[in-house]
């Protein structure tokens, strides 16, 4: 994660920063002759929505995605959990999707795979200045695809790479991400960690803990968005983040049912620590 962090500081520093209508030379081919070479030993990082394009791709449960094609790396400086792709134990540590006529999951690849050679960089995720973010050229020496003729401009690269779909998803996670209480440094407790991992990247497993625990008796939740996230992953993961707003942060974005805050308030009462006078927050 050091190699990572030092990377980021040299791209802040003296990467050209380029906006969308900045233009570069670029193809990638199966004519090059480095082809299928840069899938390999190769650091992706996974979204949520990364998560959910794979999985269903390959036909498998989140759950199942996970323990078979990922890492959640440990290190005490990440403020929250990460989740890579595990590349090979072969001698050029392949993607586990890499096939001679090129990548098997194509149409669901990851985000940083559709980016390249395009990164995206925010100076601001330590900040306030999200507003920042900038495109760079991420030009590794292996690469041949520069010396290609075909010219595109940074936004012409995005719409033909499909990004667009994955950016409006990749908002609700950076809602969470962003949040001001990692801004400010803090760290999740274990519990909180368990509940960001389960919610954000094993979608499956969170739609069982919606669906066979108490979770509908404790919250209000109108019966048009039961229905939208009994199957629907894209609006469980939205459901997911704004859940997590309020488990992990306090924001007011779930209602609790009233007959639970009775319970609780009764609870609190009879161990001495609320008045049994305290009428609670009003409600809006
Ligand atoms: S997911 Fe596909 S494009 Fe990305 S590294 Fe693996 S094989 Fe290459
Ligand atoms: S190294 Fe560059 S040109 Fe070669 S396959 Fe990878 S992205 Fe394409």
């Amino acid at each position: 994660m050091r190699e990572i962090d030092n990377l980021k500081k040299e791209i802040l520093k003296e990467y050209p920063r380029l906006d969308e209508q900045s233009s570069f030379s670029f193809a990638c081919h199966k004519g090059v002759a480095c082809f299928n070479e840069c899938c390999g030993d190769v650091n992706i990082f996974l979204t949520p929505y990364d998560i959910i394009r794979l999985k269903s791709n390959l036909g498998i449960s989140s759950t199942e995605f996970l323990k078979k094609y990922t890492l959640s790396p440990f290190d005490q400086n990440l403020k929250y959990p990460v989740i890579l792709l595990q590349m090979g134990n072969d001698e050029k540590k392949k993607c586990p999707f890499v096939t001679e006529e090129g990548c098997s999951v194509y149409p669901d690849r990851p985000w940083s795979c559709r980016m390249y050679p395009l990164g995206l960089a925010s100076p601001g995720d330590d900040s306030e200045e999200l507003d920042r973010e900038f495109y760079f050229l991420l030009k590794e020496d292996i690469c041949q695809g520069f010396k290609e003729n075909k010219r595109w401009t940074v936004s012409e690269w995005l719409r033909d790479q499909g990004i667009t779909e994955y950016n409006q998803m990749g908002e609700y996670f950076k809602e969470l991400t962003t949040h001001k209480f990692f801004r400010k440094g803090e760290p999740l407790p274990p519990k909180k960690i368990e509940l960001f991992f389960q919610a954000c990247y094993d979608i499956d497993h969170f739609r069982s803990f919606v669906f066979d625990s108490s979770f509908l008796d404790r919250f209000e939740v109108d019966d048009k968005t039961i229905e939208k996230i009994k199957t629907d992953d894209l609006q469980l993961l939205k459901f997911a983040c704004r859940w997590l707003r309020f488990a992990l942060f306090g924001e007011e974005t779930m209602t609790v049912k009233e007959a639970i805050l009775e319970d609780k308030k009764k609870e609190l009462v009879a161990k001495g620590k609320l008045s049994k006078d305290f009428a609670g927050p009003k409600r809006k």
